[in-house]
């Protein structure tokens, strides 16, 4: 038995692998491969023979610096030497502290208090849990509930699913649930005739402020994923519904979370995708890409406002909340490196250049008689496949692997989001098997 078949065959028996049917990996027929990795450098994951994977989603879109960054493996290094972690709570170290400031000032100052877990969903909790207990702090007490926009994706835990709408992770928990309200997504593919995304944006931000015009008084927040709705199918939209949301969230003293969780860190092609807007929310969350893809680490960041809401003598008006590996100190310091990069590559504007390139490389794509609504902001971009076969996705999936990029399907929508690292030439290669793979997968 070869090494890969060796480990294919110990982690079916042991790991219940995420998101996954597990029967669809083990049947011989139609099945999904399960692909094991040996080792990772830049773009590229190894297996144990040596075939070769192009990461085109960067490892479901937490990696931005390619796998195996030689400064990143540097920096946590020497922090390994320093301090692994401490206890938060009573404690600080340096890494939290750098972190918070340098993220803080990434925001003009105007978020300038961080909390940390360690998981995406983890950061909407404290988000919602946060915006709920500091009304409450402020007498009112009647804001309990939360808007949310049609498919919008905000992870996968009990109180992350109330605001993510996606029925195939929300319908089978839907007793333990107390669903948000959801109001219209300003998704630009649903412009009707002669409407430009503009137009798809103002008529969304009408449906919010008539929800808000009848139930500000018990809602807290409005949550967004700031410019695309990732998990949905990479739904984008004009920045001009954030502005719209922000006036009318600020009109009904309704606070605004960004879930910059997936769009964050460089994504659109700002550092966060809000400022695009040219807005600041209350609350915003953080995670993915903000340890380069290296560990789990996830932050809320707030304003004074928010923060002074709890600063009392009384301790329950506190915000007691924790998780045992807050800030930790590898992850932060892996935080660190990443916004090291970010400055010392000049990497905003490096992707603007690499952003023109992959959408050069797509134009061809955008051509091809099945495909449609090809769109890109920044370092992500998409395209729907027009067809019914509800195996695309993993037809797709499969021909991809087999000419050695990974590119995971969202139903019929192709997305790409590479590590910032891609080459020109890799970038040309991850667009060119993927029109191999989609012709394949719809033959
Ligand atoms: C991935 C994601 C989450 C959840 O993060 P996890 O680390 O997977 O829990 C939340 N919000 C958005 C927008 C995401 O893309």
């Amino acid at each position: 038995m070869t090494r890969n078949d060796d480990l294919l065959r110990r982690s079916l028996a042991a790991v219940w692998h995420p998101c996954t049917q597990m029967k669809q990996h083990a049947t011989a027929t139609e099945s999904l491969p399960l692909v094991p990795v040996a080792s990772g450098k830049g773009v590229w994951l190894y297996d144990f023979d040596g075939r070769r994977y192009l990461d085109g989603i960067s490892s479901w879109w937490v990696n931005l610096f390619g796998h195996a960054n030689p400064r990143i493996n540097a920096a946590l290094r020497e922090q390994l030497d320093e301090l692994e972690h401490v206890i938060l709570a009573g404690f600080t170290h340096r890494p939290v502290v750098e972190l918070s400031e340098r993220l803080a000032a990434l925001t003009g100052d105007r978020l300038g208090h961080c909390f940390y877990a360690s998981d995406g969903a983890s950061a909407t909790e404290i988000a919602l849990k946060m915006s709920f207990h500091s009304w409450q702090n402020r007498g009112l007490s009647d804001k309990q509930d939360f808007v949310c926009l049609a498919n919008s994706y905000h992870g996968e835990t009990v109180g992350a699913l109330a605001v993510t709408d996606v029925a195939l992770f929300r319908d089978a928990y839907a007793p333990l649930i107390r669903p948000a309200a959801i109001v219209a997504s300003p998704d630009a593919r649903q412009a009707r005739d002669g409407e430009t995304a503009v137009d798809v944006a103002r008529r969304a931000a009408g449906e919010l402020e008539a929800h808000l015009e009848q139930c500000h008084r018990t809602t807290a927040a409005l949550i967004v994923e700031p410019l695309i709705q990732c998990a949905s199918g990479m739904a984008m939209y004009d920045p001009e519904y954030l502005r719209l949301a922000r006036q009318i969230c600020d009109r009904f003293d309704v606070h605004l979370i960004c879930d910059e969780i997936a769009v964050g860190c460089g994504r659109t092609g700002t550092f966060f995708a809000h400022q695009q807007a040219g807005i600041a929310p209350d609350f915003l969350c953080l995670s993915k890409g903000i340890s380069g893809g290296y560990l789990p680490l996830s932050i809320v960041m707030t304003t004074d406002a928010v923060y002074s809401a709890f600063y009392d003598d009384a301790t329950a008006r506190g915000f007691l909340h924790s998780h045992s590996y807050t800030g930790n100190a590898l992850a932060c310091r892996a935080a660190l490196a990443t916004l090291d990069i970010f400055v010392n590559d000049a990497v905003i504007e490096t992707n603007r250049r690499l952003a023109g390139w992959l959408a050069e490389c797509l134009r061809p794509l955008g051509r091809h008689p099945r495909v449609r609504h090809l769109r890109q902001r920044g370092m992500i971009a998409a395209f729907d496949v027009l067809g019914d076969d509800p195996h695309f996705s993993r037809r797709f999936y499969r021909s991809a692997l087999a000419h050695e990029v990974l590119l995971r399907p969202i139903g019929n929508t192709i997305y790409f989001m590479p590590p910032y690292v891609i080459s020109e030439d890799e970038c040309a290669f991850l667009v060119d098997r993927a029109g191999i793979a989609l012709d394949e997968a719809l033959a």
